[in-house]
């Protein structure tokens, strides 16, 4: 007996990297071995030297084959078997094993947008929808695109048992959001890839593409974000570690690395309007989704909790922004002896 094994990686394509995966069909009861591919046809190494290592390191059930089937996601590495320069899961993996002890966990919301052809799933063919304003949790025909897409990625995704923990419609015609976690760095990260994957996968059963680009429609539309909510055990049992987390996010030259490594496009989402901060001014605030870092209002009532990086953009790495807000607000409250 043999089952089928959908290799997954994160390629080398810059500013942004993309999903790629093979089959391998494996014999059954063998461990997930070890893979490779030519990394010249995905930006990862040049014609004469090519070959790229495939680790497995999260493997799932395969909801679209179904079966004994497998998505495996994996680590791209050197044939010396270091991290390839593409691999950001290999710097997470440190930082986050630095700061266990803290425990660090992260609600990840992913908002993307369908395309049919060169427009947003539900725009016309000439001109524009109605404005913003009744698509975000919507209901009907005119209000509503590509929901059976959506319906079939969270079944699919459940299936998976990937830890998926919502799904909503969003703003703008075709564009919709699912929330992963709370879980641990990493296992948010895994998760979040495996799930973008199933995105991409179910959709193009339905002739459909979507994108996580941070602004698919200029204009009066709202962009695409990856909010992306975060507590330790220490914000999870008192405020004052809130606040501490807040600050350091917003000390000496954080809110510009943070925001550099949030995803390509980001000056064009945050600009101060459509719910954002402008991207070059750092600020935190209760309830207030016109700051970069939001306290929930009722983290403020019970004094404990956790809290929301809205600047992410939706094509952000979770490897390296669950790696840079884990570093950033760890190190602030180790300093602080808030563990
Ligand atoms: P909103 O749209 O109001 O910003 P969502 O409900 O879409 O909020 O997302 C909230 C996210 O916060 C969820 O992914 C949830 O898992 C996450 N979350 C809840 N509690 C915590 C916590 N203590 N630490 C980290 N993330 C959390
Ligand atoms: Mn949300
Ligand atoms: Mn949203
Ligand atoms: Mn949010």
């Amino acid at each position: 007996m043999t089952y089928k094994a959908e290799y997954i990686w994160i390629d080398g394509t810059q500013p942004t990297a993309k999903l790629r995966s093979k089959t391998k069909i494996l014999a059954a009861g063998v461990e997930l071995p070890i893979w490779g591919f030519d990394g010249s046809s995905t930006n990862q190494a040049e014609g004469h030297a090519s070959d790229c290592v495939l680790k497995p390191v999260f493997s799932c059930p395969d909801p679209i084959r179904g079966g004994d089937d497998v998505l495996v996601l994996c680590e791209v590495l050197n044939t010396d078997m270091t991290p390839h320069a593409s691999n950001s899961r290999a710097a997470l993996r440190e930082v986050a094993g630095k700061f266990g002890s803290q425990e660090p966990i992260f609600g990840i919301e992913q908002e993307y947008t369908f395309f049919k052809g060169s427009r947003p799933l539900g725009f016309p063919e000439n001109g524009f929808p109605a404005p913003q304003g009744g698509y975000y949790c919507g209901v009907g025909a005119d209000e509503i695109f590509g929901r059976e897409i959506v319906e079939k990625h969270l079944d699919n995704c459940l299936k998976a048992g990937l830890g998926l923990s919502g799904i909503n419609a969003e703003v703008m015609p075709g564009q919709w959001e699912f929330q992963v976690g709370p879980l641990s760095p990493l296992e948010v990260s895994d998760h979040l890839w495996v799930a973008r994957w199933l995105l991409y996968r179910t959709a193009e059963e339905f002739g459909v593409s979507a994108t996580l680009d941070a602004k698919p429609a200029k204009g009066d539309w709202n962009g695409a974000g990856a909010h992306t909510n975060f507590s330790t055990k220490a914000m999870r049992e008192g405020y004052e570690p809130i606040i501490t987390a807040c600050e350091a996010l917003g000390d000496g030259d954080k809110p510009l690395l943070h925001v550099e490594n949030y995803g390509v496009g980001i000056e064009s989402r945050l600009t101060g309007q459509h719910e954002t901060a402008p991207w070059n001014e750092f600020s935190y605030g209760v309830s207030n989704r016109g700051a970069s870092v939001r306290i929930p209002w009722q983290v403020e009532v019970d004094r404990k909790g956790y809290i929301e990086d809205r600047r992410p953009n939706a094509n952000v790495d979770p490897y390296v922004v669950t790696r840079l807000i884990v570093d950033t607000c760890c190190t602030a409250l180790e300093k602080a002896g808030q563990v």
